[in-house]
């Protein structure tokens, strides 16, 4: 069985580090950054020119990684984009027991055989929860950044702006496997296609979305993001609530698109602790009940 062992752990951070993938450490059998927020920053070592994040701080040094490791059990964290990865996340459905319930794997297959496209053989980790990561690097002269739902149901993309979880890694004792050795694909022409396409609105406007966020609606955003990945043990589905609801307004009045909301709340969520499919139904219900629901902008 696997047990929590720290070597085991610093073995994978040097593995996915010689693979020129960036890594930094996760608290011990989570998937929450193991890294000080910017509101505890004491601009110290990485911080000592301003708070760097960790996407920012991901390293493949193993001088750096070797210290980060040999002292604790700390999960093994990859920062898709410097990585140059572009990982599909294949979640499982909410309700375990009922094997009639499409899964991300079901809908990914769906996808792959209306493009007439086979399955890609690429460097494959299996989750604890039974989802699956599938590696591909990403296409040179691109900036591909997280997608939550957008090529289809429980099928999410790892960019720039998210981490996945290395294999090796632990929750609950269940272990991060690699289930396909291959050698990372680069991400086909056909699902690149698919995640450059303009999303459909979700928002009921008259108005196009403008291709850029207000800065009112970025700063809003911004906020928001560090509340949920700050939030207590708890609170996190609450705080991510809140955090959604208010949003809401803004897309609403076409200041931010919803995509981009639901992308940013998907990670800072699960950074903080939450379930994938939790975070994509509280993030679904709140917005939709504030866009639903939103005033125009001459009365607030
Ligand atoms: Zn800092």
């Amino acid at each position: 069985m696997h047990q929590l062992n720290a070597g085991t752990l610093l073995h994978a951070a040097l593995d996915a580090a010689a693979r020129g993938w960036h890594v930094f450490p996760l608290r011990p059998g989570s998937k929450q950054p193991a890294l000080h927020g910017a509101d505890r920053c004491r601009n110290t070592g990485d911080c000592s020119d301003g708070h760097r994040k960790w996407e920012q701080r991901a390293t493949t040094d193993p001088r750096r990684i070797v210290p980060c490791w040999e002292t604790g059990a700390a999960n093994v964290a990859i920062a898709t984009g410097p990585s140059g990865l572009v990982v599909v996340d294949l979640d499982v459905a909410k309700e375990k027991g009922s094997s009639g319930t499409p899964d991300g794997v079901t809908f990914f297959l769906a996808l792959c055989e209306r493009a007439g496209q086979p399955w890609p053989d690429t460097y494959t980790v299996r989750t604890p929860s039974g989802g699956m990561h599938l590696y591909f690097t990403a296409p040179p002269g691109t900036h591909l950044t997280n997608t939550a739902g957008k090529l289809a149901p429980l099928v999410d993309t790892r960019a720039w702006g998210g981490y996945v979880v290395a294999a090796g890694s632990l929750i609950d004792s269940a272990a991060y496997e690699v289930t396909a050795p291959w050698r990372v694909a680069e991400l086909p022409a056909w699902l690149r296609g698919a995640l450059a396409e303009t999303p459909k609105s979700g928002a009921p406007s008259a108005i196009a979305p403008p291709r850029n966020a207000s800065r009112r609606a970025q700063v809003a955003l911004e906020r928001e993001r560090a509340a949920i990945e700050a939030a207590p043990e708890g609170k996190r589905e609450e705080t991510l609530f809140k955090a959604a609801r208010s949003m809401g307004r803004f897309v609403a009045w076409g200041d931010i698109a919803r995509h981009v909301v639901e992308e940013a709340f998907q990670v800072a969520g699960e950074a903080a602790g939450l379930k994938a499919y939790e975070c994509r139904s509280t993030l679904r219900s709140a917005l939709n009940w504030s866009i639903r629901t939103a005033r125009p902008r001459e009365a607030q």
